[in-house]
């Protein structure tokens, strides 16, 4: 029940990675045929990738999953703009992959606005339509919010963005895989996405940049991924990550009707047996997988515990903002 904080990897996307911790472990940038044959796993990755959100396998560029991907995308975007255009716009309930990002940009000069919203989490477009100043560089606003569900008016902040030559990020780390994603209609220039969140491995994951958008690159080294992240790529998390993609949009209707069956059903059992709850997830923009709820009377962190020990993983707030040991 707590597939939103991470899922188990597919033992189809675990079969695809095998191979290249053994034989086939050679390494992209070698022109033998070792690392020919590691060379076009990453890049057959990058065309399933590409292929379930609706971009150009050449805009895929592979991180360390849906974190780095936010940071890349923030401190990379504003960073590449030049001076005066040190304002960023977000919203007060982004991860915190996004918004230590924004404070680390505001340690450094920027100013930036995050913006409130209503009662389901929802960004108020008037009130992004009002923020835009002239030193506007970067609007990022995530697709859905992990803790609520509830999914944020993008299409709409990407038309404004776009008039106002004003880069567009989204965090859709709980969105591709689970619901149709595509970079066009949703009118985003950088979108992150985290592999393990769709039954791919833990540390995989990918920024899409749309052509033309320029990033400054958050670490130096090596030309891999065009400069725009540097390193030995991780080839069996990049190839499980494009298998997890592959069989994401190959299933998605099946299991979007499974899941929202299941969910509206849990929704409905509590609202019709208890009182004094509060369904806090937005009535109809919502994912499909994903409820939140308030029980009055009884501390979050007693009904997680109550509830796992009768082997049922809920949470009571998103799993990485838990204090680490
Ligand atoms: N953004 C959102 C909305 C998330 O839910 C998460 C994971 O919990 C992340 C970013 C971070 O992704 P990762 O765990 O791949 O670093």
């Amino acid at each position: 029940m707590d597939h939103s904080a991470t899922t188990p990897t597919d033992p189809e996307v675990l079969g695809v990675m095998m191979p290249y911790y053994g034989n086939h472990y050679g390494n992209p940038s070698s022109i033998h045929t070792l690392g020919r044959e590691a060379r076009e796993a990453v890049d057959h990755a990058r065309q399933q990738v590409a292929g379930l959100i609706g971009a150009d396998s050449s805009e895929i560029v592979f991180t360390a999953g849906g974190t780095e991907a936010d940071n890349l995308a923030v401190l990379g975007a504003a960073l590449a703009f030049p001076a005066p255009k040190r304002h960023v716009i977000t919203s007060a309930i982004e991860h915190h992959a996004v918004l230590n990002p924004c404070r680390h940009l505001e340690s450094i000069g920027f100013q930036v606005t995050y913006l409130p919203v209503d009662v389901w989490g929802r960004v108020n477009i008037k009130d992004v339509k009002q923020s835009l100043t002239k030193q506007t560089c970067l609007i990022s606003i995530m697709h859905a919010n992990n803790e609520l569900g509830t999914l944020e008016p993008l299409a709409e902040i990407g038309m404004m963005a776009r008039k106002c030559n004003v880069a567009f990020h989204t965090d859709a780390v709980q969105t591709v895989g689970r619901i149709p994603v595509n970079v066009d209609e949703l009118r985003v220039d950088l979108l992150s996405l985290s592999s393990h969140k769709i039954y791919g491995p833990k540390g995989a994951g990918a920024l899409y940049v749309r052509k033309g958008i320029t990033l400054r690159p958050l670490m130096y080294g090596g030309q891999q991924e065009s400069g725009r992240r540097t390193g030995t790529e991780n080839v069996p998390g990049i190839a499980g990550l494009g298998k997890a993609c592959e069989i994401a949009g190959r299933d998605l209707m099946d299991r979007i009707a499974y899941i929202r069956y299941l969910r509206d059903r849990l929704e409905n059992g509590i609202t019709i047996n208890m009182d004094d709850i509060r369904i806090n997830t937005h009535p109809e923009e919502h994912l499909p997988h994903v409820l939140n709820v308030s029980f009055t009377g009884i501390a979050g962190e007693k009904l997680v515990r109550e509830l796992d020990m009768k082997g049922i993983s809920v949470s009571s707030g998103a799993a990485c903002t838990a204090d680490s040991v």
